[in-house]
């Protein structure tokens, strides 16, 4: 929740703006270091997440790496100052360009998705003399139990390769001389709230083993990827979410070689929490059945309501008067550009201010320009 001086700073500022947690965003850090880098483990903060560079900065203090998906991102992580040895590459369709960012930074690992990116990659790597490192990001064939929008990890499905394929990689690897085979990757979906999906990922996991082991492939590295999920209905209940259990999955079912190092991708954990879109309320529309709060904040914002019928928990930042039930919309003109329907919410009047809470992933970084808006500004805790 916030401070009453922080709601008094937020009126005297121009909506809609995110606003961002800083010393939560700690406190979720100094989790992940407790449960996770403690035991030894690689923590890659996946950038897509947010890549706003007061954020980048806490996380590199807190000693995490960066997990990219485009070569812009790896420009980003590295002047951002991270150090290209713990940056992690994936993506299904790399472009040579983007290849090529990679191979000049020296990053630590290519999280290659498909045999031909294998090849592809080796003859870039060639061309500079240089040998790229590479994770074969595996389709394990978990289900994830996620939105359709967000699961990765199923046979039928656009990333990783099927094991089915790797007697071919194993036949094909002694020409790849640009190539150093050093690890598996896998990353199942996002917004995994239950951990069974990861009990479940650590069994594929040590069976995969099995089959590098029986091809005498000696790997160095394992990489889990990321997907942990926040608690959208009750940010206040559970600020952080249990890293302590989700650690505690791997470091009990993963059956690890001798040396060999473990490696995640989390992005959502991380800043999920720690980010609100706040909004002023433009007018009030009293329907047959239904209020409608219209909010000046829309889907422009933050997509993820429209996108992956996402709910998000809205608070109501000045106003403590008896409930009554609204949908909250945006200005933008599509239906879908709805981010609750039939929520209590203490009455609302045209300027009152709403937090649209853990917004801090996927949030500011899917907004787009549509109907001409303008990208909103950040401000951080630390700052206001
Ligand atoms: C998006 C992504 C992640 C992070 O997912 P979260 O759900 O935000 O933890 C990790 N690895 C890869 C390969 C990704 O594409």
């Amino acid at each position: 929740m916030f401070s009453d001086s922080e709601i008094q700073k937020f009126r005297s500022l121009k909506t809609p703006f995110y606003y961002y947690d800083m010393g939560l965003l700690q406190e979720t850090l100094d989790e992940v270091k407790t449960h996770g880098l403690s035991k030894g483990y690689h923590v890659h903060y996946a950038i897509k997440a947010n890549f706003n560079f007061e954020i980048l900065e806490l996380i590199k203090e807190a000693g995490l790496g960066i997990d990219c998906v485009s070569g812009k991102e790896i420009e980003r992580a590295l002047e951002a100052g991270f150090d290209p040895e713990q940056i992690a590459f994936a993506g299904v369709g790399k472009t040579d360009d983007e290849i090529k960012t990679g191979l000049d930074a020296d990053i630590f690992s290519f999280n290659c998705e498909s045999l031909q990116e294998i090849e592809v990659l080796n003859s870039l790597a060639a061309e500079t003399g240089k040998v790229a490192n590479v994770s074969v990001r595996l389709n394990p064939n978990v289900e994830a139990k996620t939105h359709k929008y967000i699961t990765t990890g199923l046979t039928e499905n656009k990333f990783g390769v099927n094991p089915e394929n790797l007697p071919e990689l194993f036949i094909k690897l002694p020409d790849y001389k640009y190539i150093n085979l050093t690890g598996i990757h896998f990353h199942i979906g996002s917004q995994i709230r239950d951990l069974q999906p990861y009990i479940d990922l650590c069994k594929k996991v040590n069976m995969i083993q099995d089959m590098f082991e029986r091809n005498e492939i000696y790997l160095t590295h394992v990489n889990v990827g990321g997907g942990y999920g926040v608690n959208y209905e009750d940010p206040d209940g559970e600020p952080i979410p249990d890293f302590e259990s989700f650690f505690n999955v791997f470091d009990e079912h993963l059956k690890l070689r001798d040396n060999q190092q473990v490696h995640f991708e989390l992005g959502r954990s991380i800043v999920g929490q720690s980010g609100n879109l706040i909004s002023k309320v433009l007018f009030i529309k009293e329907g047959i059945t239904t209020n409608f709060a219209i909010i000046d904040a829309g889907m422009t914002e933050l997509i993820r309501p429209a996108l992956y019928q996402a709910s998000h928990h809205v608070d109501v930042l000045t106003s403590t008067k008896p409930e009554k039930t609204y949908d909250v919309v945006g200005p933008i003109c599509e239906s879908s550009d709805t981010f609750r329907n039939g929520i209590s919410l203490p009455e609302i009047e045209r300027g009152d201010l709403v937090a649209i809470r853990t917004s801090g992933a996927y949030g500011e970084v899917m907004s787009s320009g549509f109907n001409l808006r303008e990208k909103v500004p950040a401000y951080y805790s630390d700052e206001i």
